[in-house]
């Protein structure tokens, strides 16, 4: 095993008993990164038996609040925790306008964002390749309706995850994805009421087909999207491993 996923949820902005909003942690090299920080995201990283203090980089897909809702309680926890700055520096890395999303947070409560000796921001980012044997990420653009939306895809050790975010149907995330072991897709909306911006199961299915992945896992399932038609969806096209996340599934590739 080089690579342990966790999916911390795999709901979307909509309350649900079930599904906290979509984020990842992924463990590498003995790193913990996060893609994604939604709402509950800080706390299912407690209960899967980590800590929030473990985390060094968060990689953001773009700004939407069921994707960042919950580095307001990072931040708080990190102001707030009296740890060593120097043991819990964290590196955010996103989209285009991150530092200024990043600075909104001070606005909505004075001061909470952390100082530069706690907190890197990496706007616009392209790659995070390590000069050392870490991990090697990558964002590719996705199609989020016209928002700044990433994609990311991780590399290590031979074993290559990839992390739709928010998107369409887009040959950029097919080309991230060609020959990876496992892609984390979301799959919003049924095909009969698909939306721009989202994936439904038939174009999460294209996308799986198109890059030859391994394996295709899906999450950011809004209410209408059924788990059994969308695996049923998945499968008219894909005919390799298809299974909904559940929130907490811890997966190994
Ligand atoms: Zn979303
Ligand atoms: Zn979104």
């Amino acid at each position: 095993m080089a690579v342990r996923v966790v999916i911390l949820g795999t709901g979307t902005i909509i309350p649900s008993a079930s599904r906290k909003a979509t984020s990842l942690l992924v463990e590498a090299h003995g790193e913990t990164i996060l893609f994604d920080c939604g709402p509950g995201a800080v706390e299912a990283v407690e209960r899967s038996g980590r800590s929030y203090k473990d985390i060094k980089r968060i990689f953001i897909t773009h700004f939407h609040p069921d994707h960042t809702l919950g580095l307001g309680r990072l931040f708080s926890a990190m102001k707030n925790d009296g740890s060593d700055p120097e043991e819990g520096y964290i590196e955010i890395f996103g989209p285009e306008g991150l530092d200024r999303f990043i600075d909104g947070w001070n606005g909505l409560y004075d001061g909470i964002v952390p100082g530069g000796d706690r907190l890197g921001l990496r706007g616009a980012f392209c790659s995070a390749g390590h000069s050392g044997e870490g991990p090697d990420i990558k964002a590719c653009e996705a199609d989020h309706a016209g928002k700044q939306a990433y994609a990311y895809r991780l590399d290590y050790q031979g074993s290559s995850v990839v992390f739709t975010g928010d998107t369409g149907y887009t040959r950029s995330i097919v080309e991230s994805a060609d020959g990876a072991d496992l892609l984390i897709a979301e799959c919003s909306f049924p095909d009969d009421r698909a939306m721009s911006g989202h994936l439904t199961p038939s174009s999460a299915g294209r996308i799986a087909v198109e890059a030859g992945v391994g394996r295709i896992v899906l999450v950011h399932l809004y209410p209408s999207m059924e788990e059994a038609s969308a695996i049923e969806g998945v499968k008219r096209l894909y005919d390799g491993p298809v299974e909904v996340a559940s929130d907490g599934m811890e997966i190994e590739v």
